[in-house]
Parts: structure tokens; C-alpha cells; sequence
């Protein structure tokens, strides 16, 4: 029986273990640490965000849409379904997000566990594998204390970013896929926190609000996005945020704004209606209380703090112009971002294998056909919704089922 190795035993790796294993072959797979897919633990704040109902191109960050496209409609919403059953997970779906019905990562973790185990599939924790060789058509791998184990016929690697990483030996299989001549698309860490520059932000941290917030990247939009921000000392975070940092690069080279809304309900149009009337029936409070039930408390105190007016100040102090420049302030106010929050603290990698290098109908490597490449290590970065995982599963399952019947048809 001919051998199979998988390195990275994380979400896709596993996915690839079971689907080759269930067609009769042999599979072993590597794990740098001590135990198999620690990350899927911490994912979706422990209650494990497997995938999403709306799928499309739109959602990921790649060099190539065209084999994304192509890798995303090989895989099914029935299919993964299926995948699902096969494990005995039972799903839920909650705004569009599925989840499994337990709430719990680790239970999701336990059933890819007992499937390999079921599979007698060999696994090897604390087996970070630094050299990959080939002679004759068969791979051998050698670990990070010179053991080497041979006579592998294919070969997948599954080692996942650069996320949860902060240490230069703990690259993961970067290094192993430079070696091989992959082209190597440049990361950075996202869906993670922003570090910006206003040096009020003390005074706003802890606001949690619904906003639009849009990059601009040297005064150019990026991409807006709409949902909860949560601000902290150090900058700006939540989901609207997150999904923006996919496209925040090389900061360091980049003027990059994060321009936010926080008045979003109110439309620019109907802004100088609104302001008149208010101003019509409040202009005997003070500023503080004008601004009351607009927007959160520590808000009015940031605003008008910029704006250099005090709270206790009346409102008939300033003119409905002026009061119309504040809530332009509020709908349109721009943090200076200056750095990510490293990529211990993000939940993915960008960059990574460029798609391109892969064909798309069994995740194997254009320049090495029985060398397969899957999930976070290529160069597709998803939104924040369960996409990740269904990238990581998607590539898991093509490249899985394409090696076991290509192993059979040699039969
Ligand atoms: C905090 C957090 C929350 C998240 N929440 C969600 C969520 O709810 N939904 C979602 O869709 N996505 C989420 N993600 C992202 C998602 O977890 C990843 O995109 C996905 O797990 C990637 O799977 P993978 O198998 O490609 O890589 P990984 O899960 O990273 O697995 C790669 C494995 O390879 C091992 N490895 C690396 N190099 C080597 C080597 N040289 N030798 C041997 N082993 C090696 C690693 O130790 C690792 O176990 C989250 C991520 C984080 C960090």
C-alpha cells in the first residue's frame, strides 16, 4: 500500500488525513506540537465557527479569484454537509454563521480525532518537519532532530500561516515551502487589532459601537465596512475592523486611515434638517446635554474635546453651522493607523503559496504534481464568518479524495 504524508495536523490537514484514509491508504501525519489541531480550539471564542451559508470569491483576499472559484464550487454546501455527517458533527446555523450544535470547538476537535483514530491513521505530535527531499519518486521527510522518515509517494503540506506565531522558529512551514520554490506572496497579520495614533484614545476605550468604517490607503478608499467597533487604549478593533486589516499592508510605507462613521443612521443629506431642529429645540441646554442620546457618553466628551468646546457650554454659544461641523466630525472622523497588532494576536495570516500555483481540481502544485498544497498556507485570506475554516476544509477535501482516486486509478 502505497504511503501518503500530511504536514500540519490543523483543520485542513486533518480533513485530508480522513478523506485520503477512507479510500484505503496509508496516511501519516506530522504535527510540530504536542498535540493535533490546538488552533481549532480557539476558534470562534471556543465555539468553533465552521463555515458560512453565503460563500463566494467576494469573501476571500487572493491572488487568483479564478482557482479560488473553482476550489470554492468543487465543494459543495451539500458536500460539506456530508463532511459534517461523516464526522457526526451536528451543525446550527446563527446569522448566516454555522457552528456546531455543542458550542464547543473541542467537540468538533474530538470527532476529527476519533475519525483518524477510527482510520488508523498514523500521527506524529512533535515532529516539526525542516527538510523535504525526493529521489526516485518517493518524498522523505526529516524533523527538526534530524530524523528522517521515507518511502512517501505523495505528499501534502497543510502548515497553515503565520497567526498565533511570534518567535522566528515557530515559522511553520514557510520556510519548507520556500525551499521547494513556491512563490511566496508577502503576509501580514488580520483580522486582528489596529494601533492608531489619537492620542485621545484613553478617554474613548471600552465604547463599543455600530458603525461604517472605511480605509483609505494614501487617500484612497480600500473597502467600508459595517458593524460593531470596539475601541481600546491602543486603538481600534471589532469585526468591521478586523475585516479591514486584510487589506492593510506594509503600513510602514502607507499613509492608512480608518475613517468611521458614528452617526450611521443619519444620512448625510438629511443631516442639516436634523441639526436645525435639534438645534431649534435644545439650544437652551448645554452642549453636554444636546449631545445626550446620540451617541455613547464618552463620545461627546472625545468630540468635544477635539472640537476645543466645553461640555458645560451652551449650545446658543455656536451657530447651527458650527453644531453641523460637529456631527460632519462624528460621521467622518479618521484614525491614523500605524501597526497590527502583531500576529500572535490575529486570527489569520495573509499572504502565503500564491493560488496561481495550484490546480484547482485536486489542490496539487503546478510544478510538482504529487505535491499538494491546502488551507491557510496558500494565499487566500477570508473574512471574519466561518470562511477560514471552510477554505481550510474545502482544500482539505479536494486534495484528500483527488489522492486517494488518483492512488486507485494506479491500481
Ligand atoms: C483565535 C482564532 C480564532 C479563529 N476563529 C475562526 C472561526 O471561528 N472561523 C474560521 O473560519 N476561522 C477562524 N480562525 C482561522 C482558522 O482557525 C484558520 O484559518 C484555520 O484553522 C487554518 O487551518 P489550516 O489547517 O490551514 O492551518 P492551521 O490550523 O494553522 O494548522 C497548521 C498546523 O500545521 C502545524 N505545522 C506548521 N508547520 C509545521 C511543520 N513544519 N511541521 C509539522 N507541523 C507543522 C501547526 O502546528 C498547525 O497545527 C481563527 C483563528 C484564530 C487564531
Amino acid at each position: 500500500m502505497r504511503k501518503i504524508a500530511i504536514i500540519g495536523a490543523g483543520m485542513s490537514g486533518m480533513i485530508a488525513a480522513i478523506y485520503a484514509a477512507q479510500n484505503h491508504l496509508q496516511v501519516v501525519i506530522f504535527e510540530r506540537l504536542d498535540r493535533v489541531g490546538k488552533k481549532l480550539l480557539l476558534t470562534g471564542n471556543g465555539k468553533c465557527n465552521l463555515s458560512n451559508e453565503s460563500i463566494t470569491t467576494d469573501n476571500y483576499i487572493t491572488d487568483s479569484p479564478k482557482v479560488l472559484n473553482s476550489i470554492l464550487t468543487s465543494f459543495s454546501r451539500e458536500q460539506e454537509e456530508q463532511l459534517f455527517q461523516n464526522l457526526g458533527i451536528l451543525t446550527k446555523v446563527k446569522n448566516g454563521c454555522i457552528y456546531p450544535v455543542s458550542n464547543q470547538a473541542s467537540t468538533v476537535l474530538d470527532a476529527l480525532r476519533i475519525r483518524m483514530k477510527e482510520l488508523s491513521i498514523e500521527v506524529k505530535t512533535e515532529s516539526m518537519i525542516t527538510k523535504i527531499t525526493k529521489k526516485d519518486d518517493t518524498y522523505s521527510l526529516c524533523d527538526e532532530f534530524n530524523k528522517i522518515y521515507s518511502g512517501f509517494s505523495e505528499l501534502l503540506i497543510a502548515t497553515g500561516g503565520l497567526a498565533g506565531v511570534y518567535q522566528e522558529h515557530q515559522k511553520n512551514g514557510y520556510p519548507l515551502l520556500q525551499s521547494l520554490g513556491y512563490k511566496m506572496i508577502p503576509s501580514h497579520p488580520a483580522l486582528v487589532q489596529t494601533i492608531c495614533s489619537d492620542k485621545d484614545l484613553k478617554v474613548i476605550s471600552g465604547v463599543r459601537s455600530d458603525v461604517v468604517v472605511t480605509l483609505f490607503i494614501n487617500g484612497n478608499e480600500q473597502g467600508t465596512e459595517r458593524g460593531e467597533l470596539q475601541i481600546t487604549e491602543k486603538g481600534l478593533s471589532g469585526i468591521a475592523v478586523f475585516q479591514l486589516t486584510r487589506r492593510m499592508d506594509e503600513l510602514n510605507k502607507h499613509n492608512t486611515k480608518l475613517r468611521v462613521d458614528f452617526l450611521p443612521a443619519l444620512t448625510q443629506e438629511c443631516m442639516d434638517s436634523f441639526v436645525k431642529k435639534r438645534y431649534q429645540q435644545m439650544h437652551q441646554r448645554t452642549l453636554e446635554e444636546f449631545m445626550t442620546g446620540m451617541i455613547h457618553k464618552k463620545l461627546i466628551f472625545f468630540f468635544l474635546r477635539k472640537k476645543n468646546w466645553k461640555l458645560d457650554e451652551p449650545v446658543s454659544k455656536h451657530t447651527a453651522d458650527e453644531l453641523q461641523s460637529l456631527l460632519y466630525m462624528m460621521k467622518n472622523y479618521e484614525f491614523e493607523v500605524l501597526d497590527l497588532n502583531g500576529y500572535q494576536n490575529a486570527q489569520i495570516s495573509t499572504g502565503g503559496v500564491a493560488l496561481e500555483q495550484i490546480n484547482p481540481e485536486d489542490m496539487s502544485s503546478k510544478q510538482d504534481k504529487h505535491v499538494y498544497i491546502t488551507g491557510e498556507a496558500l494565499n487566500v485570506a477570508g473574512e471574519c464568518g466561518g470562511y477560514n475554516l471552510h477554505f481550510a476544509m474545502a482544500s482539505g477535501y479536494l486534495a484528500g479524495s483527488s489522492i486517494a482516486r488518483r492512488e486507485w486509478e494506479k491500481e
